[in-house]
């Protein structure tokens, strides 16, 4: 039953994923959750960290696109910032917004990885839509609204169950 839990590779931030690493499990897009993964829930300010990632991933043709589930507005304003296409609200963990993301983007959807902080949305909206999946260890997730956060206790228990340590090449 966990196994649906299982990401194809667990890390500790976006930013371990270097377009060496992506390389070697022949990943050529990337679907990116915003809130936790690429900043901190009730920020709107981008990390020169996470812009200069970004960046890397463009120059090295790495196709991107933001999958969210918050609300388009807000979505859109941190897309024009990172200069990114987005699907918000994807209502992750349904497939759908993957779909639609892959689909408008042209990408590959076997050489496509979602990439998110949540369990229970990022993972197993990328195991229904029959992507690799990635997981990150949320930035900052006390900052999350309540709805969020009742989430991460349960969280905590599949991954602990799975014995799941974090991996990479
Ligand atoms: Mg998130």
């Amino acid at each position: 039953m966990f196994q649906c839990f299982q990401p194809n590779l667990y890390v500790d931030s976006v930013l371990d994923l270097t377009p060496e690493c992506l390389q070697k499990y022949e990943i050529k897009s990337l679907l990116l959750d915003v809130d936790c993964t690429l900043k901190k829930y009730r920020s709107q300010k981008i990390t020169p960290e996470i812009l200069s990632w970004i960046e890397t991933m463009k120059e090295n043709k790495i196709g991107l696109c933001l999958l969210s589930n918050g609300r388009c507005e807000r979505i859109r304003c941190f897309a024009e910032q990172v200069q990114l296409p987005f699907v918000a609200p994807a209502l992750k963990p349904l497939p759908f917004g993957c779909h639609t993301a892959i689909k408008t983007m042209n990408f590959n959807k076997k050489s496509t990885a979602i990439v998110g902080d949540q369990v229970f949305s990022d993972l197993l909206a990328g195991k229904f839509a029959g992507l690799f999946t990635i997981l990150v260890t949320p930035l900052q997730p006390e900052e999350e609204p309540w709805f969020a956060r009742i989430k991460r206790p349960l969280e905590q228990i599949v991954l602990r169950r799975k014995g799941l340590k974090k991996n990479l090449l």
